[in-house]
């Protein structure tokens, strides 16, 4: 049928043009898109200050390759360090580049400070960190692995919250321990702030690197800037994408001098990262995240939406379990199949991402409004109407 590779099973719609949180069919047909592409519509569709930016580069320069100074990457990059722990920047194009990049930092840090031996990577349980040969060997879930031959050696895999698990599996070639703070692909899953806080101990008693991977929960999606601020600790490394591009394809790895001490000139590189278009949208999408009412409207917002969604489940109970996350990165534990759940409710023209442990993300753009939210209540509450029905049946 299709010329494309068919490694998504994909819903049998095509959109034609998007304004804020909604997506319009060439028919006309209105969804309300609380999927945000996997968390990546920031800003919704269309935002007039993501098209200004992007048109006004495009009439300038689109591509130099980084043999040149490209100072949109050097605004970026200084803003990015002034807003968090960082003081270094490496550009990429997906958030698997970006963890790829954090990876291979958090080696060549220990090999260029004499301890070439450290270079094993501890991860959780559960993870999702990109789909690279390195990433899903970090990520190590057998559905990612499968039929890709020997699976990537330096990664060892630990259950989230178990401290003595983690404790036990530090070696002397331990580098890096590399988290999720809200495992999202897998369900919206959060690891703890408490838990977040032992890891940077831990990190530090050993020498170990601490590297996020905030690449879903990253520019603004919990409701702070980075999740990790909840937790009131900061990372060595961290990778981020997704939101930042606001639709564009851009990531970056975020990190101390310090961690950051071995890439050295030649070390890494990437032809499209940092891409002047790239810059111009991520810097407009920067202007916005940090203007103070940004995060503040994704904090009411989530507020106001788990309330609602809390009052759904009162009333339906056989269908949906409980509500987890952070912000405006959600999920709906289900009771029955979750992909009933996100058809019933694609049915009722609300787009939603399913994510393991039988859960459907709820992922609206961070600049949505009461008014869709409560709209988005009421298709919930009409989806889960249906599925009461059928069970009564
Ligand atoms: C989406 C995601 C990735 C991978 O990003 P890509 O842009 O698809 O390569 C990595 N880590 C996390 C936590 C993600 O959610």
């Amino acid at each position: 049928m299709s010329a494309v590779l068919g490694t998504y099973a994909r819903i049998n719609v095509e959109f034609e043009r998007g304004e804020g949180a909604w997506l319009e069919t060439a028919a006309g047909e209105r969804y309300l898109d609380f999927g945000s592409g996997v968390a990546v519509n920031a800003l919704g569709h269309a935002h007039p200050h993501l098209i200004a930016a992007l048109t006004e580069q495009a009439h300038k320069v689109w591509h130099t390759s980084n043999l040149y100074r490209v100072p949109g990457q050097e605004r970026l990059a200084e803003r990015l360090c002034a807003l968090t722990f960082a003081d270094k920047v490496f550009f990429t194009n997906s958030g698997a580049e970006a963890m790829e990049c954090s990876i291979k930092m958090a080696r060549k840090y220990h090999s260029y400070n004499g301890q070439p031996e450290r270079w094993r990577v501890i991860t959780f349980v559960d993870a999702f960190h990109g789909r690279t040969l390195a990433t899903i060997a970090a990520g190590n879930q057998e559905k990612h692995l499968k039929g890709f031959g020997p699976k990537v050696d330096g990664f060892d895999q630990v259950p989230v919250g178990d401290l003595d698990a983690l404790r036990a599996a530090i070696t002397h070639e331990t580098a890096a321990l590399l988290i999720e703070p809200i495992q999202g692909e897998s369900g919206v899953r959060p690891v703890g702030w408490p838990f977040l806080r032992a890891l940077r101990e831990i990190a530090d008693e050993h020498g170990l690197l601490l590297i996020l991977d905030e690449v879903q929960t990253g520019v603004g999606r919990t409701g702070k800037l980075f999740a990790h601020e909840w937790a009131g600790i900061e990372p060595d490394i961290m990778g981020i994408a997704k939101g930042i591009g606001g639709g564009f394809p851009v990531g970056a790895c975020l990190a101390t001098e310090k961690a950051a001490s071995g890439m050295t000139a030649g070390s890494h590189g990437s032809t499209f990262g940092g891409n002047p278009l790239a810059m111009a949208v991520a810097n407009a999408v920067l202007d916005i995240a940090t203007k103070p009412e940004f995060l503040g409207n994704v904090q009411e917002m989530s507020l106001l939406f788990k309330q609602r969604l809390a009052e759904i489940i009162d009333r339906h109970p056989r269908i949906i379990a409980d509500i987890r996350g952070e912000g405006l990165l959600l999920g709906l534990k289900c009771k029955v199949p979750s992909a009933d759940v996100s058809s019933t409710l694609f049915a009722e023209k609300l787009l939603t991402v399913s994510a393991g442990d039988n859960v459907v993300r709820l992922l609206p753009p961070l600049i949505v409004t009461e008014a869709e939210i409560k709209d988005a209540c009421e298709k919930i509450e009409s989806a889960c109407a249906r599925l009461d029905a059928t069970l009564s049946a």
